[in-house]
């Protein structure tokens, strides 16, 4: 889904959008994902520092300085359709089903209160803070995979019968400016992954950039159309079949349960905070928690995933054959054309190549050198050194 628009969809006086942030079943985890943000910053944002963007007026249940009543009111201003500017709804966590909730009496994720039937205040869901917003958001944003797909509250039982905001709003769902929901998973996401996906949507109702790029699954395809296993700085020992065989070792995680090689994700490019970390990164297999299937299809999380069986050994059989190749060529690139015998180096004694390796690399360099001149060639050359 891509489009050239430059049309502004915002008033063009517009210099502020609130963000009313709304949670769920949720652990917070998304919120601190998003503060940790650098590129952009939650700070940049909401100082109004990016050029191009309005200003962003945070609510946030967590972080906002303000409480009860003077924290509420531009909530009810704005589903009352009495804020004096546009705002986007952002929802971090699961919908649990209230009505369950409800028949026991009690409700599972609230904010605020209003008046039942008999006058008794009564919290308002932020399953129906969601509904209520919604219809006059300029862009509905489901943040984390508990927000976009469910997540860990609706993992196999689901005592909650908790959805996904895509789930709740239904697939006919438009924003006030015409945009389906927009998923950004991750348990929790990068915090630029939220960032930069709320700057890309604000560009584009702003009239100034494209509408983004979103997969079929409304997930920004820019950030998400390629594998973990894509970007994983072990793919190489993938490559020549060396698998980790216990947490800790360096080599490729696949056998220890990584799952990288189908899911989406871009952790191993973009790292955790400020381009650190990230889960292979620092050691921990894929357990998949960008996608719609986890937990239940990646578990269990310390066993090699199936298809392991055939790609692995596959990797092994090819990755053994390719490796020697490269050793022998690595033997040879590490050396100077000075060196004919033995190396100088006080630090180790470096062993010259056998006479197959010599005969291999003879016929690797007339392929490498068989339609440009190799250096030094038809020029004279310095005397080796004795
Ligand atoms: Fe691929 Fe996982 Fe191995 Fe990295 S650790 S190379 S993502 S299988």
């Amino acid at each position: 889904m891509s489009s050239q628009t430059s049309v502004s969809l915002l008033p063009d006086a517009i210099k502020e959008v609130h963000a009313f942030w709304l949670a769920g079943g949720s652990c917070d985890g998304c919120s601190i994902a998003t503060v940790g943000a650098t590129s952009p910053s939650a700070e940049n944002l909401m100082l109004g520092n990016i050029p191009g963007i309005p200003k962003i007026v945070l609510h946030h249940p967590v972080l906002s300085v303000v409480a009860g009543d003077k924290f509420m009111k531009p909530y009810w201003d704005a589903a009352a359709g009495k804020l004096d500017a546009p705002y986007v709804v952002i929802f971090e966590g699961s919908l649990p089903d209230e009505n369950l909730a409800k028949q026991y009496g009690g409700y599972w994720s609230g904010m605020g209160v209003k008046e039942d039937e008999n006058g008794d205040p009564q919290p308002v869901s932020t399953a129906d803070w969601l509904f209520n917003l919604s219809k006059g958001a300029a862009a509905v944003i489901a943040v984390g995979t508990c927000a976009t797909w469910g997540g860990i509250p609706a993992a196999a039982g689901n005592p909650t019968k908790a959805t996904g905001v895509m789930d709740y709003l239904g697939a006919d769902f438009r924003s006030a400016l015409g945009l389906p929901v927009v998923n950004i998973p991750g348990c929790a996401p990068q915090g630029d992954n939220i960032t930069e996906t709320i700057v890309a949507v604000l560009l584009y109702l702003h009239g100034i950039g494209p509408l983004p790029d979103f997969d079929e699954l409304g997930r920004p395809a820019w950030l998400f159309n390629e594998t973990v296993h894509r970007g994983c700085t072990r793919a190489g020992f993938y490559e020549e079949g060396i698998f980790a065989e216990k947490h800790g070792d360096k080599e490729c995680l696949v056998e220890v349960g990584c799952w990288g090689p189908v899911v989406q994700c871009n952790i191993n490019k973009r790292g955790a905070v400020n381009g650190m970390g990230g889960c292979m990164n620092v050691g921990a297999p894929c357990i998949g928690c960008t996608m719609p299937g986890f937990p239940d299809a990646f578990a269990p999380f310390y066993k090699a995933p199936p298809g392991t069986a055939i790609s692995s050994n596959l990797s092994r059989t090819t990755g053994m054959l390719i490796r020697n190749l490269r050793g022998i060529t690595q033997a040879f690139q590490n050396r100077t054309g000075r060196w004919s015998k033995d190396v100088p180096s006080g630090w180790g004694h470096v062993q010259n190549p056998s006479l197959a390796k010599k005969i291999t690399h003879y016929f690797y360099e007339k392929l490498q050198f068989s339609d440009s001149p190799k250096p030094g060639t038809g020029t004279k050359r310095l005397p080796k050194v004795k």
